[in-house]
């Protein structure tokens, strides 16, 4: 599905990693193509710019790790990238249909596949899942669609709700809600009737239908091959009725794969599952994962880089430790610390993982400490000099002056880190006696 993309962006990689040492030049060069590849693919300029720019922000900011090449480290961070770009939240493949029996909205353009994807959708929810589901058609302008939704239902072994003639959707939908909880249904689903295009009395009956059966999901279909319109087909879709997803059909053409990569970063809704042919199989997962590997074509590399950042970081936890139970703890040793915080999500967090620390963590707040003060205490140490980092002893008056205005902030500040830089250094030296060092393991995991 992502074929020509895919091609492009391995030239690219292939020969950045096969280049020893890289300038700032060579991975401006690499991303430039990324971005035309991006662009070829359908990729709309500013999801395809913001790209590019993260990427370049990313491998510039990052340290060396051991065992990789640079151009490998930046396979790695494209890959991250372009999951972040495509993930939503929550489980891939999940749909929130708890609570029997759950209303499903299938809405979207004539055309798009809707009254297939209904169809594949309650095949899956009921083979995997093992649901009970109803289906409805709300088509009333095409009675050959009804007729659509009831052969595939025959056909996936899915019940259908009775066509009544004349009926319109709001009944039709208040119909399928008390049959749905009648016959003890899980999920119901409600394929709303398309448009050639967006219009007016469309979302009006949309409205009206969604208004009544209060769905949990309300999945917009579209037509993975039309593009940039599939993603301005969502954001009018979600102006108006609000979706909670997206499914992609046709995804099985030589499509160029853009919407995709598009969908999310431009509508801030994810893509759920991809329609991949005629057959009521043909439906697949949305993994972002599972996307980006096939993408990018350098599982390996990924894997690879993953591996050795880790091994450099088990390394590093090691070294520390063993400094730690020699009573040694430092501003360095303090500073990546206090960027460990940072990278797991702040000092709240990870006092909550430590074992022992949750009342340290309010003692912490207590005192003031937030997020935005790690990056400032980070700041300080920055402003020190080796030796003082080394040795925080030598923090007399004037050297503190120095450091604060350096930092350009105040002493009481740097006071502050200090203070917390003796209770921190006692702490290690008790664990240190301690002798396992268990508890700070668990933290450093
Ligand atoms: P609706 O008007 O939106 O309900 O569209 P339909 O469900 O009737 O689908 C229109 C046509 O597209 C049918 O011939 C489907 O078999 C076909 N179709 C739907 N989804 C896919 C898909 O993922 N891949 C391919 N190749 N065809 C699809």
């Amino acid at each position: 599905m992502f074929e020509n993309l895919s091609e492009r962006l391995s030239g690219v990689f292939d020969r950045l990693t096969k280049q020893g040492a890289l300038n700032d030049e060579d991975v401006k060069t690499a991303l430039r193509e990324v971005r035309v590849a991006l662009l070829e693919a359908d990729v709309s300029l500013p999801v395809a710019r913001d790209f590019v720019k993260a990427v370049q922000d990313k491998a510039t900011g990052q340290s060396v790790t051991k065992s990789v090449t640079p151009g490998q480290q930046v396979v790695k961070i494209v890959h991250d990238e372009l999951v972040h770009v495509l993930a939503g939240e929550g489980e891939p493949g999940k749909l929130k249909i708890d609570n029997a029996p759950a209303p499903i909205l299938m809405v979207g353009l004539q055309g798009s596949g809707k009254t297939t994807t209904t169809a594949k959708l309650a095949k899956r929810l009921k083979e995997r899942e093992g649901k009970k589901v109803l289906m409805a058609s709300l088509d009333v302008n095409r009675p050959a669609a009804m007729e659509q939704l009831q052969i595939l239902g025959v056909q996936i072994g899915v019940d259908t709700l009775p066509i009544v003639k004349g009926e319109q959707p709001v009944a039709i939908a208040k119909r399928a809600k008390m049959q749905a909880a009648l016959g003890g249904y899980d999920v119901y689903m409600l394929d709303t009737a398309g448009r050639l295009s967006i219009d007016e009395e469309l979302m009006q009956q949309v409205a009206a239908v969604r208004d009544v059966a209060n769905p949990r999901e309300t999945l917009l279909v579209v037509d993975g091959l039309t593009g940039q319109d599939a993603v301005h087909t969502a954001e009018n879709f979600d102006a108006r009725i609000g979706i909670t997803g997206v499914v992609l059909t046709r995804m099985d053409g030589d499509g160029r794969g853009g919407a995709a990569l598009s969908m999310r970063a431009v509508t801030g809704k994810p893509i759920k599952f991809v329609g991949l042919g005629e057959k009521m199989d043909a439906l697949e997962t949305f993994e972002p994962e599972r996307v980006a590997g096939r993408i990018l074509g350098m599982g390996d590399i990924v894997a690879l880089v993953e591996r050795a950042q880790e091994t450099m970081e088990a390394e590093q936890a090691e070294r520390m430790m063993k400094r730690f139970q020699k009573g040694q703890f430092n501003m360095n040793d303090l500073k990546m610390q206090l960027e460990q915080m940072q990278k797991m999500g702040g000092m709240e967090s990870v006092m909550g993982m430590m074992p022992g620390m949750g009342k340290m963590s309010k003692q912490v707040k207590d005192a003031g400490f937030d997020d935005k003060i790690i990056a400032r205490q980070i700041a300080l140490v920055q402003s020190m000099t080796k030796k003082e980092r080394a040795n925080p002893a030598l923090l007399q008056a004037s050297r503190k002056k120095r450091i604060a205005s350096g930092a350009g902030l105040e002493v009481s500040e740097l006071n502050k880190l200090i203070k917390m830089h003796r209770q921190m250094a006692d702490m290690m030296k008790k664990m240190g006696k301690m002798g396992k060092g268990g508890m700070l393991k668990q933290a450093m995991k």
